[in-house]
């Protein structure tokens, strides 16, 4: 795991390409450059089946308005919060979801208290929120020291160890082999996730242009 984690640090142009900014480990700027907790949650229910430009067209328009907080979508009425929503597939569903959700956050008390490892039972209990939108919200927006489960990273992560892995059995193999820490667990979703959308494809992987190709058991088979 370590040289992966190297090679994720000297290839952190690729993976800068594929959205992910390798930085400091508390910073929110690993979410495509965010600056801050809210726009890395609205963001994860709105990308959802879309394409991520038209999301940050979104977040824009929204922070345009003094809207790029999660507590003060609360407060609007749901045709407002899609109209604003509207560039994005499936954007009634998705008001409703963050809607609800800002409700949520609002009763609670603020961001900073759901997004915490103790209340992420209560996370999945929200509309929309699946383990993965759980666990990435966490890690990115929250800090919080879980690795997020994804199909990228499983597959990734199986040819790299020629170990086929279940998505239910990815963090505990990553807790087993590498110490609690936020910048470990920052750098290897984002590289795992950026070289299986860059390289490591379902059915024809290009491995002889990917950068682990020399540590990748697939590539040795
Ligand atoms: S070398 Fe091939 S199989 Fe291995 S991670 Fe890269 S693209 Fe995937």
């Amino acid at each position: 795991m370590n040289e992966l984690v190297g090679l994720f640090q000297e290839n952190r142009d690729i993976i800068r390409s594929t959205g992910w900014v390798i930085t400091d480990p508390k910073s929110y700027a690993w979410w495509d450059g965010f600056d801050s907790a809210d726009k890395i949650v609205i963001s994860a229910f709105l990308v959802q089946l879309t394409k991520w430009e038209s999301v940050k067209r979104v977040i824009r328009t929204l922070e345009e308005n003094s809207l790029a907080k999660v507590e003060s979508l609360a407060d609007l009425d749901l045709p407002s919060l899609e109209t604003y929503f509207k560039p994005i597939n499936f954007y009634r569903t998705k008001a409703r979801r963050v809607m609800s959700f800002a409700r949520f956050v609002k009763e609670m008390g603020g961001l900073d208290k759901v997004l915490v490892l103790e209340k992420r039972p209560l996370l999945l209990k929200q509309e929309g929120v699946g383990e993965e939108t759980a666990d990435s919200i966490l890690l990115f927006a929250g800090n919080q020291p879980i690795f997020p489960s994804t199909e990228y990273s499983r597959r990734v992560l199986s040819r790299v160890t020629g170990r086929d892995m279940s998505k239910r059995e990815l963090p505990g193999f990553v807790y087993s082999n590498v110490q609690q820490d936020l910048y470990l667990y920052k750098i290897l979703h984002a590289g795992l996730g950026a070289v299986g959308k860059a390289f490591c494809l379902l059915t024809k992987p290009k491995c002889d242009r990917c950068f682990l190709k020399q540590v990748c058991e697939y590539n040795y088979r």
